[in-house]
């Protein structure tokens, strides 16, 4: 089939001429492999996906990524805080403790999704098999902050503790995903793989 080239396509440079612009603005083809689909969307907005970590991509900017859309991730396993005696924890970035969660349990599944809240769903399997779901309130993992200096935050230099537990404490994942766009990321091509890369290579 042939397609019209619309740059030479008379009725759409007339309504061009009528908006006063000479641009022809920008679009990106859709391409399912790069692209969400609707019910992808869908799916990380609600009750998010289960990915290995090296099915997640990082930018080069080292926040987490699906497809075209920033993520966070968690482990939703309610045993291993309980067990580790940590609080649950999201991460927003490719950070030190998922970069050697990558190394140590590479078949490890993380709970994704572009969901903003106060709280997240954990699973909880007993030992009869059974699973359960419960709401929990989370922290943003330290690691990741440290990673994007995200507003300077540095986790090792001491002269600054005091201003980057102010950082921590008053984290909003509002704010972090307002500089940090979640959704839609355009890339213009395909990503080179050298450009971006996956957790656990
Ligand atoms: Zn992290």
């Amino acid at each position: 089939m042939q397609l019209l080239d619309f740059r030479e396509f008379t009725p759409f440079n007339q309504l061009r001429e009528k908006m006063d612009t000479a641009q022809l603005g920008y679009f990106e083809l859709f391409d399912p492999a790069i692209h969400l689909t609707g019910s992808e969307r869908s799916e990380l907005s609600e009750r998010g996906m289960l990915k290995r970590l090296e099915e997640i991509r990082v930018l080069p900017d080292k926040t987490l990524a699906i497809k075209n859309s920033r993520v966070l991730i968690y482990n939703p396993d309610e045993n291993y805080y309980r067990n580790s005696r940590e609080y649950p924890t999201y991460h927003v970035a490719h950070c030190s403790f998922l970069l050697e969660s990558a190394r140590e349990q590479p078949d490890l599944e993380f709970l994704a999704t572009t969901r903003l809240a106060e709280d997240y769903d954990l699973l909880k399997i007993r030992p009869s098999g059974e699973i359960s779901v419960s709401k929990h309130g989370f922290v943003v993992c330290k690691h990741c902050l440290h990673s994007l200096r995200y507003k300077d935050f540095d986790e090792f230099r001491n002269r600054k503790r005091g201003y980057s537990e102010k950082v921590l404490k008053s984290f909003r994942l509002e704010e972090f995903f307002a500089l940090y766009t979640l959704y839609p990321l355009s890339f213009g091509q395909r990503p080179a793989a050298a450009e971006s890369g996956v957790l656990g290579e």
